[in-house]
């Protein structure tokens, strides 16, 4: 049996779901994607709108290593997570952090239209909620240059920030940034995420001294193995961070962080709260600040109340699988290659 015949089969066991969010995200309000059953289970393929086939098709490659192969075997039990809280004002800040169990919290900055003093003010806030003993991260999505980022995180280093998440857009600025804080008074370490989309990215952040965490994703980066290699080739400490999945999809991230030698940080997984249903009896929501490691299947009744017409999406991971054979043929396996051996 080939392999493209295995992934057409697989297509065909395709549902699709859209499910309302409780907040804007990615300026979407409501998230859809896809689930395909193999005989390891159930694998979500949800990439953004906005995603061609050719960048569709490594979570393509994610959805069928979780529905053929499943993953790697966990190294812990539970996964710490951190509680996110957008760019909302100080005392929406202060109760989002309370009404959660989480020790680590994200905070975004530099939003557009908002002030330094904005930014000020809603991590005041999170460090009163969280008490001296919790971590701050913030995340500035890019929304930085170079100055300015070395100008708010002097002021913000007060706080006590854990790191501080892609700061500036490019490699460049990170590693200039990166120069400037390590010889100033707030040495804050540096995290990349969006820098980090493909295999590749890791290693030229490493390269280009840009940062000293990476961010690393399941889906973008074709599957828990794929991304397990990336974290370990890079060699720098790794967060993982998901997409907005459903508990299916969402699972694959938490394998990842499971699977991961060392995880010195919290990881962004408590993102079930974002929607408002999901596919799942059981949905692997964050409790005391913590996910347990573990895998939910899909019930077929909570499926039901979200489930919408299969065509688009059974059409979109079709022109996906195409550029499945140029993403992992060649020397590397992968998640096909991984499907390829095992069925
Ligand atoms: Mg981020």
């Amino acid at each position: 049996m080939s392999r493209l015949h295995d992934v057409s089969e697989l297509l065909g066991t395709l549902r699709a779901f859209a499910i309302p969010m409780r907040t804007r995200f990615r300026g979407i309000t409501v998230r859809e994607g896809a689930l395909i059953e193999g005989p390891a289970g159930w694998g979500e393929f949800s990439p953004f709108a906005e995603y061609g086939p050719r960048e569709s098709a490594r979570w393509l490659a994610s959805a069928i290593e979780a529905a053929t192969a499943g993953w790697p075997a966990p190294v812990r039990d539970r996964v710490p997570v951190n509680v996110t809280v957008p760019a909302v004002g100080p005392q929406q800040a202060h109760a989002i952090v309370s009404a959660s169990g989480c020790r680590t919290a994200k905070v975004k900055v530099a939003e557009k239209g908002q002030s330094e003093a904005d930014d000020i003010e809603r991590v005041t806030a999170v460090r009163d909620a969280l008490g001296p003993a919790g971590a701050i991260r913030v995340d500035a999505n890019g929304g930085w240059d170079v100055e300015t980022a070395a100008r708010v995180l002097g002021v913000l280093s007060r706080f006590g920030l854990e790191y501080a998440e892609q700061p500036c857009a490019t490699l460049d600025e990170l590693a200039e940034l990166r120069k400037t804080l390590l010889h100033g008074p707030a040495d804050i370490p540096i995290a990349a995420d969006e820098s980090i989309r493909k295999a590749e990215d890791p290693l030229a952040v490493k390269a280009a001294e840009a940062a000293d965490i990476v961010v690393i994703k399941v889906a973008p980066l074709g599957g828990v193995r794929n991304a397990l290699r990336v974290a370990q080739a890079c060699g720098l400490p790794a967060v993982v961070s998901s997409a907005v999945d459903t508990s299916v999809g969402l699972a694959a991230w938490v394998a990842l962080a499971a699977a991961l030698p060392e995880l010195p940080y919290a990881c962004g997984l408590a993102t079930m709260a974002l929607l408002s249903g999901d596919v799942t009896a059981v949905p692997l929501t964050e409790a005391a600040g913590e996910l347990g490691v573990r895998r939910p299947g899909v019930d077929l009744a909570e499926l039901a109340k979200w489930e919408i017409d299969p065509e688009g999406w059974r059409r979109r991971a079709r022109a996906a699988a195409e550029h499945l054979p140029a993403l992992f043929g060649g020397t590397a396996g992968g998640a096909v290659g991984g499907l390829a051996s095992r069925t």
